[in-house]
């Protein structure tokens, strides 16, 4: 649990610099949602069926994305990060990114992707300007991918893995959340198969955004779990702090190297003291914060004919409005409205 202050001064948010919140923070990284759909169903993120999807007409067109990145990337965003839903399922997705490549200055481009389907669009992402792809993948059992995606796409998800590696979309990382009971105890065999094939595994505590709103401190995997399965299998050695930059893994090198593990403790010990990040969801709201209870509309003034001013005064607004923390584990957290996939991770 952290400490929750509110933002203390209710000044209003500066006109000018970067995106600055009350605490100092600067967000510099944007995670662009391109879509709430997707082809797996997993247990931590979405239901097994009845999710309702936003209606097309919300949905913000390429256009409409590019010209809000390009807001964005005015007020000092160097990364953008697509994600979803599963973002491969955006028809335009390779003109998207290759537009987004054309701006100036020319921000990061990364994507977070399933897997499944990459292994057809991998060279043309390159391509476009794709830098970096991190691919999630919790289990290389067929059995237990199954229980937890609730889909039977193990092998095409192998296969979008080799083929971001034979385009160039390196160092290849792998995101895995692991769920008790399901995958916890195969752990070591993921980290095996990563270190094998080069892959750069990252373990993530699981957060409570699944839409079923099942999560419980009690069922949570922690970091501490984690690092005890792997250490039984590997020698683990911390990595200093500088090894990790901004980005919030702790790493491990794995039997002396040069392989390493990453894990980030989300819930058990966050990083939002160093967060910068700010996300944009498909349907064009601005959110602060995962765990953000509100957000704020970029779509009715953009469809209004706003100027850039005022929708970067829309976005300046939203980030000052940035609380301290996520709230995890306080008495007065509550599970955000939308889960996981409707919002972006
Ligand atoms: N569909 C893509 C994918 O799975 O990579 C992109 C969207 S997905 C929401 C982005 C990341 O969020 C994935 O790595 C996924 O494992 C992670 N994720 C989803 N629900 C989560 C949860 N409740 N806690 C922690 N991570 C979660
Ligand atoms: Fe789809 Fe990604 Fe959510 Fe899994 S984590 S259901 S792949 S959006």
């Amino acid at each position: 649990m952290i400490d929750l202050p509110m933002p203390s001064v209710r000044t209003p948010a500066p006109t000018t610099g970067g995106l600055v919140d009350t605490f100092g923070r600067v967000a510099r990284d944007l995670r662009v949602s391109l879509t709430d759909r997707c082809n797996l169903r997993c247990t931590y993120c979405m239901p097994e069926a009845g999710m309702p999807w936003l209606p097309k007409t919300t949905l913000l067109t390429d256009e409409e994305l590019l010209r809000v990145i390009r807001v964005f990337v005015g007020l000092g965003i160097d990364q953008i990060r697509f994600t979803g839903g599963e973002p491969l399922l955006r028809p335009g997705l390779v003109g998207l990114v290759e537009q987004v490549a054309a701006l100036t200055p020319r921000p990061r481009i990364a994507l977070t992707t399933n897997g499944v389907g990459l292994a057809r669009i991998a060279p043309a992402l390159k391509a476009a300007g794709v830098d970096r792809v991190n691919i999630s993948l919790d289990t290389i059992d067929r059995e237990e991918f199954l229980a937890l995606t609730r889909r039977d796409r193990l092998p095409a998800v192998e296969e979008g893995l080799a083929a971001a590696r034979e385009a160039g979309l390196t160092p290849v990382k792998v995101n895995a959340v692991a769920m008790r009971g399901v995958n916890d105890e195969s752990i070591p065999d993921l980290l095996a198969w990563c270190v094998d094939r080069g892959y750069e595994l990252r373990f993530i505590e699981q957060m409570p955004l699944d839409a079923d709103h099942a999560w419980t401190a009690e069922s949570l995997v922690s970091r501490e779990e984690i690092l005890e399965r792997l250490s039984a299998r590997f020698a683990l050695t911390a990595l200093p702090s500088s090894a990790r930059g901004s980005a919030p893994a702790e790493l491990f090198l794995v039997d002396g190297g040069p392989a390493t593990v990453g894990v980030i403790a989300s819930v058990s010990t966050p990083f939002c003291a160093d967060c910068d990040r700010v996300r944009l969801t498909a349907d064009g709201q601005v959110r602060n914060c995962l765990f953000s209870e509100v957000e704020s509309d970029l779509r009715t003034p953009l469809r209004e004919g706003a100027t850039d001013a005022e929708l970067a005064g829309v976005i300046r607004g939203e980030m000052w409005r940035k609380l301290s923390g996520h709230h995890i584990g306080a008495a007065d957290f509550h599970q955000p409205e939308r889960s996981m996939s409707a919002i972006g991770g």
